[in-house]
């Protein structure tokens, strides 16, 4: 065993196996996979090993495609030939209209990326499904290329391929401690001795948090039981000259698939257990836990009563295994936060079928440090410092209850809430707010026109619509207040503070104190990475001059690694999170500065304070650092106040209701109105698959700054000419919002994907924004957009309809 390379992949089930074979496609065969048992001998070995393409973002499709192909070609491999039932096909059921809208924006989403999903009725359903009943069936989603692999044998080719590719795979090499060394670099111990790696891969199944423990992090990712059985011979199924498809069933929570003439039918069971939250066995290698037919008897009728045949057929095999969870149900495959040099692929509860994926994705990040998609769907920076053991558990148990019931537009489920308030959110409660969940944030994101309104949770305008509407009036005729919660943070200080940010940001970035900018961060492929507002604030109050960074709520972790991870050795920059420690009022609308005035001593006019400044005040008695910006288009400020004054602000802002009809509003009023702007969101459309002349900031860009971390990139770029670009379009259709993912078409053909979709209810039109191919982006253009399974006419505008000269946020 060698004692030097450059990664040190840990665990050897598909997770592991996958990214070694992965890096050595991206062309590192210096790399090593280490087991302590044998291949497989986790979680991989017993799995039912379903093979879907199914995923709810076009992350998660492109990457189960490229599964799906990889082990095609595996199977077909003459010299190594694997067992893969490729393409039975698979049904996911439905009984609601609601699913079936699901159903047609995943497949208009899917197309995009060139798979093509079907929605077919329940008639269709059981001409495809022969065993199944269409009692309490309206119809489902056919896969045709759904099918299930052997995963020892799939371990075992991809294992084999790394090998020939230079990659050394010991077994029986558990890791038994991690230490970073001052260059960044690892020690893994073993008992066969001590390997000095570049870089370590956590890929330890159920064991993920053994490994964390030894580099001091807790992973976000909890284990349950899940149980599968086999049934003896079913005659219907060996008279059929095919093999049924596979089924999923959100309806009563059960799978199914072929296994030899019988099926195999899994459960996700109400009544469900998690596993090893007090330790793990160490003799737990090859094993299961213990049947328990009785938990699953709930969903088991349910199957029963769908698959008749079942009951006429013994069991002869149940297999109870962990299967890990993490607490939104996708899996941690990227960096991990706080660490230098260390990766994971963990919390992978579909890991045959997404293996594959996420091996390729994860070994892309490793040796280029970014993928061919944006990865952030699975990044395990997503969440941040609540991400505890007790919150993981929870989720995992509510996740694992809901298997195959996906989330809708707007939905958030109730385990772990509250995580993160603040001292207003029960006041926010009071006044009737119904919240929205960001990164465990509690937001406002609506006040319910009565104390029993309740959502109709779907794809298409609802009852909330009108609510949103008279907020947004609100807001363009007199003056609204919101909480933002959560806001991202950082105070940046030390004398290289300037000349740090110049690098990092590709355009201008403020520099003056009392002023306020917007900019961009680009990777080293010169693609969006982040987007912040840098402030300078003044001396004063709350403490000396300094800048304040500030992003998406979410993007914590992973600004501050960025950052942090691009200041120089002999740069005197230091970078403090206060994201936890303030939180913003947003006060917004023609009235919003009489409603400051009144409120706070100084000069508020547009002379004295005009958009885009930044200074001290006291609001009532609170200290609060107040913003000029606005992310609504009307007259606004930020008034970010520490969070144990941020009551006394409020009640200060809000005496302001009788004089002034203030009115709360909420986050979806605040997208609704941001959209007629043209204003971006991180992570929806700024992604890390498009740079910023494709995302249409070109005025963010100044490619004469001598320097920026991305600049060569961007340059190379720029002379090839956009891939893409990011448009606005009104389209005609007054019931349904064009959902993120749908597809723009010409005729038949998928031009564009959209990114976000809402009613402008300031112009009456209902906009969506969409990256589209650089030949139909033209204003005026006329597309249609894929909106639950109808095409509807769409037309090419310019971005931010509504006040294009800015002048309201100027007045
Ligand atoms: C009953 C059941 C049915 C399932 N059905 C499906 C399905 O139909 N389709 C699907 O896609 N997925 C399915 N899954 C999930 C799937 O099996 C898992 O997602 C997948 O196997 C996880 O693979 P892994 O590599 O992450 O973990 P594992 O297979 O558990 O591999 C982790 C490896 O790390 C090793 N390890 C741990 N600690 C150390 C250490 N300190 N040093 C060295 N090595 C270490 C372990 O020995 C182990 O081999 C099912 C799971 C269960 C339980």
């Amino acid at each position: 065993m060698k004692t030097r390379t450059k990664v040190v992949v840990i665990g050897g089930g598909i997770a592991g196996c996958s990214t070694l074979y992965h890096l050595t496609q991206e062309g590192w065969s210096d790399v090593m996979l280490l087991e302590r048992d044998e291949l497989t001998s986790g979680t991989t070995w017993h799995s039912a090993a379903q093979v879907t393409n199914f995923g709810m973002t076009q992350t998660m499709v492109g990457l189960k495609s490229h599964s799906i192909r990889l082990y095609k070609e595996l199977a077909e491999d003459p010299e190594y030939p694997i067992n893969y039932h490729h393409a039975d096909g698979g049904i996911r059921l439905a009984n609601t209209e609601a699913q079936m809208d699901g159903y047609r924006h995943f497949a208009s989403m899917a197309r995009g990326m060139g798979v093509d999903f079907e929605v077919i009725d329940a008639e269709e359903c059981a001409r495809r499904h022969p065993l199944i009943s269409t009692e309490n069936l309206i119809g489902g989603l056919w896969d045709p290329l759904d099918g299930d692999i052997d995963p020892a044998q799939l371990c075992q080719a991809l294992a084999r391929r790394a090998r020939q590719a230079g990659a050394e795979v010991h077994r029986h090499t558990p890791v038994t401690a991690l230490r970073q060394l001052n260059d960044d670099t690892w020690e893994v111990e073993t008992p066969k001795g001590t390997i000095h790696a570049d870089i370590v891969v956590n890929a330890c199944g159920y064991r993920v948090n053994e490994v964390g423990a030894m580099m001091g992090v807790h992973h976000p990712v909890a284990s349950m039981e899940h149980q599968y059985f086999l049934t003896e011979e079913i005659p219907a199924i060996r008279d059929l000259a095919h093999r049924v498809p596979l089924l999923r069933c959100p309806i009563s929570d059960y799978y199914s698939r072929q296994e030899k003439n019988g099926l195999l039918v899994g459960f996700y069971e109400q009544d469900c257990k998690t596993w090893g939250m007090d330790g793990i066995d160490p003799k737990f290698v090859n094993a299961l836990c213990p049947d328990d037919l009785d938990r699953v008897s709930d969903v088991l009728e349910g199957a029963f009563a769908r698959m008749p045949a079942l009951m006429e057929v013994g069991i002869h095999t149940v297999v109870n295994g962990p299967i890990t969870y993490t607490i939104d149900g996708a899996p941690l495959v990227g960096p991990i936060p706080g660490k230098r040099n260390a990766y994971c692929i963990i919390g992978l509860r579909a890991g045959l079928g997404e293996g594959g994926g996420h091996g390729w994705l994860l070994a892309q990040q490793i040796v280029h440090g970014e993928a061919c998609y944006d990865t952030w769907v699975i990044d395990p920076r997503r969440f941040t410092g609540h991400a505890n053991v007790e919150l993981t558990a929870l989720k995992a148990i509510e996740d694992y209850q809901n298997e195959f019931r996906f989330h809708f537009p707007h939905e958030h489920r109730p385990a772990g809430r509250p995580m993160k308030t603040t001292p207003l959110t029960p006041v926010l409660a009071a006044e009737g707010a119904e919240f929205t969940v960001v990164n465990g944030w509690e937001r406002v994101d609506y006040i319910k026109p009565t104390p029993d309104f309740t959502e109709t949770l779907g794809f298409r305008f609802n009852e909330v619509q009108a609510v949103v509407a008279e907020e947004v009036h609100a807001v363009q005729t007199g003056v609204g207040l919101t909480e933002v919660s959560g806001f991202n943070r950082f105070e940046i200080t030390g004398e290289d503070a300037q000349g740090f940010l110049d690098r990092m940001f590709c355009g201008a970035v403020a520099r003056r104190a009392g002023r306020v900018g917007l900019g961009y961060l680009l990777n080293h492929q010169g693609m969006l990475k982040g987007e912040a507002t840098v402030a300078h604030l003044p001396a004063g109050a709350t403490g000396a001059a300094r800048i304040w960074y500030g992003s998406a709520a979410a993007s914590e972790y992973h600004d501050m690694d960025w950052l942090t991870a691009h200041v120089r050795p002999e740069e005197d920059v230091e970078i403090r999170s206060l994201t936890n420690d303030w939180t913003i009022l947003v006060l917004a609308g023609p009235k919003a500065r009489a409603v400051l005035a009144e409120v706070a001593r100084g000069d508020w006019s547009s002379e004295a304070f005009p958009w885009l400044s930044v200074r001290e005040a006291f609001v009532g008695i609170a200290p609060a650092i107040v913003m000029a910006v606005s992310f609504s288009g009307e007259l606004a400020y930020e008034i970010h106040v520490p969070n144990a004054q941020l009551y006394a602000a409020y009640r200060a802002l809000r005496q302001a209701r009788e004089a002034h009809g203030l009115r709360l509003f909420g986050a979806r009023a605040v997208d609704a109105m941001r959209l007629e702007k043209g204003f971006l969101h991180w992570k929806t459309e700024i992604l890390t698959e498009f740079d910023p002349f494709e995302t249409g900031l070109d005025r963010f860009v100044r490619m004469e700054k001598p320097e920026f971390v991305g600049k060569a990139a961007l340059l190379a770029r720029q002379a090839e000419g956009p891939r893409k670009r990011l448009v606005t379009l009104v389209v005609d259709c007054a019931d349904r919002w064009a959902q993120p993912g749908s597809s723009v078409m010409l005729g038949e053909r998928v031009v564009g994907t959209v990114t976000s979709g809402d009613w402008g209810h300031r112009i009456g039109r209902n906009l969506a924004m969409a990256f589209v191919d650089p030949e139909v982006a033209a204003t005026g253009r006329a597309l249609e957009i894929d909106m639950l399974g109808t095409k509807y006419p769409a037309e090419v505008i310019p971005a931010g309809p509504y006040d294009p000269e800015f002048a309201r946020v100027r007045s």
